[in-house]
C-alpha cells in the first residue's frame, strides 16, 4: 500500500504524522516536530523553510514570510526578497517541506497526503488548500476539519467513552468550536462554528499596538517604514504572552527602528493582557455559544472540553473555559500535536487499518450553502436575498436539491450566484462562485431549473443546475470570484516554483544556527559583537572548509560564546536520517 501521511497545515507551526498501528509524529531535518509555516530566502535565492525562515524573519523581515495561511485562497501577493507569492504557493514549499522530511524519515517515497483545515475554511481556502498540496506533489486524499481531527486522536485513545465532547480550537490565525460524541467507537460530530480570522497572533498583535501606543508609535507608519522594528517587538510580545502563563508582570525591551535592542523597556502586567484582548475574549464566546444552541447542549452537559493549538495554553483561555464550563479542560494530549495525530487516524482510516477497524466518523457541514433569490413583494421584485439549500451542520457527504424558476416570460438565461453563510442577505455572506444557466425555453416567467449542491468529505461544494425541460445539465465547476487558476495557470505555477532551489539539507543545521547568531549579534552591546562577530565568521568559513575537526572546534566555541553571552542555543535534536 502506498503510505499515505497526515499533515496539519497550520498558521504558525506544521507538523506530519504517519499511523502504524498508532498515529506517530515525524521529525523534520532539525529532529523536531514542529516546523514553523515560515518561508524564506538566503543567499542567491536559496530557500529555507521552518525554523531558519522564522529566525531570519526577524533579523530580515523583507527576506521571509510567516503567517500566509491566513490568506489562503485569496490572490494577495506576499513579497519574498524580491519575489511574489500566493498563500497557495508558500504553502506548497512549507507542505514540500514536510513531504521530503517525512520521505528521509520514514525512507520511502511519499505521494499521498490528507490535510488539515480549520473548519471554518470557506470553499475558496478548502480548494487552495488542496492545490497546495498538488503543487508539493501530493495527491490529497482528503481534506479534514482540525477540530475532527483533534477529536479523531482522542475517539482513537477511548473507544469506549460514552461522551459529548467539546474541542476548541485557537491556533495562530483561527478559531473552531466544536461539539461531538463519541459513543462505542462511533464519532458523531454534531455542530461546528468559528471565525477564520481570530487566532493566537492577535493577542499577540495586542500587545504589540500596546507597545507601540507607550513609546509614542502609529502601527501603520511602524509596519510600513520600520519593519525591522516590529518583527523583533513582535517576537518580544510573543514571549511576553508566554510568560504569563507563570508570570504576574514581565518586561519588554523596546527595538530601535532598525529593530536591534535598546535599553528602552516597557512593562507589561498579565492584568493589562487580559484587559486589552477583553474584545478578543468577547469574539471568543460567541461561537461557542452558538454550537451549544445547534445542538440543544446545555454547558453542564459537556463532559470533557478538550484545548488544540497553541493559544489554548493561555491562562485566560483555561479561565474561560473553567467558568463557563464548570470544569478544568482536558488536556490528555499536545496541543501543538493532536491535529497531525488525527491527521493519521483519518490516514488509517481511509487506508482501512485494521487497528481503527472499530471506528466510525461523522462530519457535518459546518456552515449554510445557499443561492442569491429574487422576492416579489406586491408588483416590485427585490433581489439579494438567500436562499439556503444545505443548511449548517448537516451531516456530510450531503447532496441537496431545490428548485429556482425564472421572473420574467422568455427569460432564457440564469446567473446563479452560490453563497455562504448565515445571513438573510447576500451581500452578507461569502460569495463562493457563479453558474451560468442558458437555454431555457421560452415561455411564460416561473419556468422551473433544479439546483443541486453536492458538499463532499473534504467539505468541497459542486454545483449542479438542471432543466427539467430540456434535460440539459450545467455545473460542476464554480467560477470562483477570487479568480480560480486554470490548469496552464497551475502547471505554469508549478514550474515557477520547481524552479527554486531549497537550501542544502544537510547544511540546514548550520544555516539555522547562523541566522540565530545574526539575531544574537543585534541584541547584544557593541563591545560584547566584535569578539562574538569573530566567532561567528569563523564559524561561516569552517563550514566550506573540509576540515571536520576544525568545523567542530569551532562550532563548540560558537555554542560556548552564545552562552557565555545568555543567549543559549538550544541544539536541534538527533538527527532524523
Ligand atoms: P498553532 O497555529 O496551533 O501552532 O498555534 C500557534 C499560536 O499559539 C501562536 O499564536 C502562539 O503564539 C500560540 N502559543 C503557543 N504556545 C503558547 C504559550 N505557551 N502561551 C501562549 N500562546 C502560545
Amino acid at each position: 500500500m502506498e503510505p499515505l501521511i497526515g499533515i496539519d497545515l497550520g498558521t504558525t507551526n506544521s507538523l506530519c504524522a504517519i499511523f502504524d498501528g498508532e498515529p506517530r509524529l515525524i521529525p523534520n531535518a532539525l529532529g523536531e516536530y514542529l516546523t514553523p509555516s515560515a518561508v524564506g530566502m538566503v543567499d542567491e535565492d536559496q530557500l529555507v523553510i521552518g525554523a531558519p525562515a522564522k529566525e531570519l524573519q526577524i533579523t530580515q523581515p523583507n527576506k521571509a514570510a510567516v503567517c500566509f495561511k491566513r490568506l489562503m485562497g485569496t490572490n494577495e501577493k506576499i513579497r519574498v526578497n524580491d519575489r511574489e507569492f500566493t498563500a497557495t504557493e508558500l504553502s506548497s514549499l512549507v507542505l514540500k517541506s514536510l513531504k521530503e522530511d517525512a520521505e528521509k524519515f520514514l525512507k520511502v517515497d511519499i505521494q499521498n497526503a490528507v490535510i488539515t483545515v480549520p473548519a471554518y475554511f470557506n470553499d475558496n481556502q478548502r480548494k487552495a488548500t488542496k492545490l497546495a498540496g498538488e503543487m508539493a506533489g501530493l495527491r490529497v486524499r482528503r481534506v479534514v476539519n482540525e477540530p475532527t481531527a483533534a477529536a479523531l486522536t482522542y475517539g482513537f485513545h477511548d473507544q469506549n467513552a460514552d461522551k459529548k465532547i467539546l474541542v476548541m480550537d485557537l491556533g495562530g490565525g483561527t478559531f473552531d468550536v466544536t461539539i461531538m460524541e463519541i459513543f462505542e467507537g462511533s464519532l458523531e460530530i454534531m455542530a461546528t462554528a468559528g471565525e477564520s480570522f481570530l487566532g493566537g497572533e492577535d493577542f499577540t498583535n495586542r500587545l504589540v499596538h500596546t507597545c507601540l501606543e507607550q513609546k509614542g508609535y502609529n502601527f501603520e507608519i511602524a509596519e510600513l517604514k520600520f519593519p525591522q522594528m516590529l518583527a523583533r517587538l513582535t517576537k518580544e510580545c510573543e514571549r511576553a504572552k508566554r510568560l504569563f502563563l507563570t508570570e504576574e508582570s514581565t518586561t519588554i525591551s523596546f527595538p530601535d527602528e532598525s529593530g536591534k535592542s535598546t535599553d528602552k523597556i516597557v512593562q507589561l502586567s498579565r492584568k493589562q493582557f487580559s484587559d486589552v484582548n477583553r474584545h478578543l475574549m468577547k469574539r471568543l464566546e460567541r461561537p461557542v455559544t452558538k454550537v451549544l444552541r445547534d445542538t440543544d447542549i446545555l454547558p453542564d452537559e459537556i463532559d470533557d472540553v478538550i484545548l488544540v493549538g497553541g493559544a489554548t495554553r493561555m491562562t485566560i483561555i483555561r479561565e474561560f473555559v473553567c467558568q463557563l464550563f464548570k470544569k478544568e479542560p482536558n488536556c490528555k494530549f499536545d496541543p501543538d500535536q493532536v491535529v497531525a495525530l488525527g491527521a493519521a487516524i483519518q490516514a488509517a482510516l481511509i487506508d482501512d487499518d485494521a487497528a481503527v477497524d472499530d471506528m466510525v466518523m461523522t462530519d457535518v457541514c459546518p456552515f449554510t450553502l445557499g443561492i442569491e433569490v429574487v422576492k416579489t413583494f406586491g408588483s416590485r421584485e427585490i433581489g439579494g436575498y438567500y436562499m439556503p439549500i444545505i443548511h449548517r451542520n448537516t451531516t456530510i457527504p450531503v447532496s441537496k436539491e431545490d428548485v429556482i424558476s425564472t421572473i420574467h416570460a422568455n427569460q432564457t438565461q440564469i446567473q446563479i450566484r452560490v453563497f455562504q453563510g448565515e445571513s438573510r442577505k447576500v451581500a452578507d455572506n461569502i460569495k463562493l462562485g457563479e453558474l451560468a444557466v442558458s437555454g431555457i425555453p421560452r415561455g411564460p416567467a416561473k419556468q422551473e431549473v433544479f439546483v443541486r449542491f453536492c458538499y463532499d468529505a473534504n467539505g468541497i461544494l459542486d454545483v449542479e443546475a438542471y432543466i427539467p425541460e430540456t434535460g440539459k445539465k450545467f455545473g460542476t465547476v464554480l467560477t470562483n470570484h477570487v479568480k480560480g487558476l486554470s490548469n496552464k495557470e497551475i502547471s505554469k505555477a508549478i514550474e515557477r516554483l520547481q524552479q527554486l532551489k531549497f537550501y542544502p539539507r544537510e547544511d540546514i543545521k548550520n544555516r539555522h544556527l547562523l541566522l540565530f547568531c545574526e539575531r544574537v549579534s543585534g541584541d547584544i552591546s557593541l563591545f560584547e559583537r566584535k569578539n562574538f562577530e569573530d566567532v561567528v565568521d569563523l564559524f561561516e568559513e569552517s563550514l566550506s572548509s573540509n576540515d571536520r575537526d576544525f568545523f567542530a572546534r569551532v562550532r563548540q566555541d560558537l555554542l560556548i560564546c552564545l552562552s557565555s553571552l545568555g543567549h543559549p542555543y538550544s541544539e536541534p535534536k538527533a538527527d532524523s536520517e
